[in-house]
């Protein structure tokens, strides 16, 4: 199996330290509002990302991080903390805030058929650690305090610019100019922040003598020591991670406790809506219930992202859903066939998928082989929770058999159709059709649909 790893900016062979526990982590969604399709998207590739691994014959422990605290609206360190904007909005408790949008975004993933992470973690069942890993950097002396907070000496860590293949002294020239007087270096940023006089932040904790709460970055570096044990297999999250929050990450772990974070670094591209960039102001911020109301289910969404690369930037738009749904629908007419014709032998097509997924994750390229065969072959059941499994559909609980009155009606109607009855041919497929099947004339007999 081949993976695109950011660390080396390679296609590698990929090969887990311990074939039966491969080590996987996640960063997952800041709950402080809906999330809207577009964050979704990284979910499925990464679920496609673990149906991989287990065809592969691997076991994975994976973990997902939900960020309940310390997100700031800005990567550089200022900014308004994601959660306490979310609760002021909406007149509830910071805690409030995030159990509303954790249960809805769990709701969703749950609503994807998505394969449930090992653990999840919120990052304030976290803070112990948290403060433990601090305490690890500034032994190292590593941590210089401002006026604001625990701030890293990013130049005493000297491999901070590789994942992101920072250009630090481009960086330091561009500085702007209200960078903080007090930081030491541009790419300096906090580990732990004071809650600063007279500031309203509700989530709080005490260390050395003073309020304050972690940055955003410490919650993965201490989840992934606390739970997983560094060095992990596999790190994902979105692309636009890799200069701040992954670096930030590599720092912290790496640097408290001088073991390696993730051999394979893995990053999910952005989707633009109907050509535009995501935004409140354009009113292309759609959310599950939006598809919803247009008829659209989680799992056309689904179809619609496997159609597409996890690395590509891509464009959604409701057209290219309604015919990723027309796909979908197409496939459960395929698994459905398994009940009324002799099976074919799939082995080659099941390679072929295969073949292509173990290639970076390529669904889009087994979506195409399976097409290839879709208009010859007759799965049978095996088949079928195959692609199940590879590809989280849930064709074989949408294609469920049809009723023996259903079965017997088809039979009298070709009986008809062969006397040259047609009007009692042409009867009973109304029949058939007000039941939510259509027949499918073929010369020799007719094959039954699903109407939708
Ligand atoms: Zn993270």
């Amino acid at each position: 199996m081949k993976l695109y790893n950011t660390l080396t900016r390679k296609l590698e062979d990929f090969v887990p330290r311990d074939p039966q526990r491969v080590k996987i982590y996640t960063c997952g969604p800041t709950v402080y509002s809906f999330a809207h399709i577009g964050n979704f998207t990284a979910y499925v590739y990464w679920d496609l990302l673990i149906r991989v691994l287990r065809q592969n014959g691997w076991t994975e422990d994976r973990v997902l991080n939900i960020t309940d605290v310390g997100h700031l609206t800005s990567d550089a360190d200022d900014g308004e903390d994601k959660m306490e904007k979310g609760a002021k909005r909406e007149g509830k408790t910071v805690w409030e805030v995030a159990e509303i949008y954790m249960n809805d975004f769990l709701a969703n993933f749950r609503a994807l058929g998505l394969i449930e992470p090992t653990q999840i973690c919120r990052a304030t069942d976290f803070i112990q650690a948290d403060i433990a890993l601090v305490e690890a950097l500034d032994a190292k002396g590593l941590l210089y305090e401002t006026s604001d907070g625990l701030y890293y000496d990013t130049a005493k860590f000297p491999k901070y610019a590789e994942l992101a293949r920072l250009d630090l002294e481009h960086l330091r020239a561009g500085a702007r100019i209200d960078f903080s007087a007090e930081k030491r270096n541009v790419s300096d940023f906090a580990v732990w922040k004071w809650v600063r006089e007279g500031e309203d932040h509700a989530m709080q904790w005490e260390y050395r003598g003073r309020m304050g709460y972690p940055g955003w970055h410490l919650e993965c570096a201490t989840i992934i020591h606390e739970r997983l044990s560094e060095p992990i297999d596999i790190h994902t999250g979105g692309i636009d991670h890799v200069p701040v929050h992954h670096t930030n990450e590599i720092a912290e772990l790496e640097g408290a406790y001088g073991q390696k974070m993730a051999d394979v670094w893995l990053h999910n591209n952005f989707i633009t809506v109907e050509g535009e960039k995501i935004s409140k102001s354009l009113g292309n911020v759609y959310e599950f219930k939006d598809l919803q109301a247009k008829g659209f289910s989680h799992m056309d969404y689904k179809m619609w992202v496997l159609q597409g690369h996890y690395q590509s930037e891509r464009n959604f738009s409701f057209e290219d859903l309604a015919a990723a749904r027309q796909r979908r629908l197409n496939y459960r007419n395929f698994a459905a066939l398994r009940w009324q014709k002799q099976t074919t032998d799939m082995s080659d097509v099941k390679a072929a998928i295969l073949a292509q997924l173990n290639n970076n994750l390529n669904s889009a390229g087994a979506l195409a082989e399976l097409d290839k065969c879709v208009a010859q072959c007759v799965p049978d059941e095996d088949f079928v929770r195959f692609l199940d499994e590879v590809f989280g559909l849930n064709l074989i609980t949408e294609s469920p058999d049809i009723n023996a009155e259903l079965k017997e009606k088809i039979a009298q109607r070709g009986a008809a159709k062969k006397q040259r009855d047609f009007a009692k041919a042409d009867a009973l497929r109304e029949e058939i059709a007000a039941a939510g099947v259509a027949l499918l004339d073929g010369a020799e007999s007719s094959v039954w649909q699903y109407a939708d």
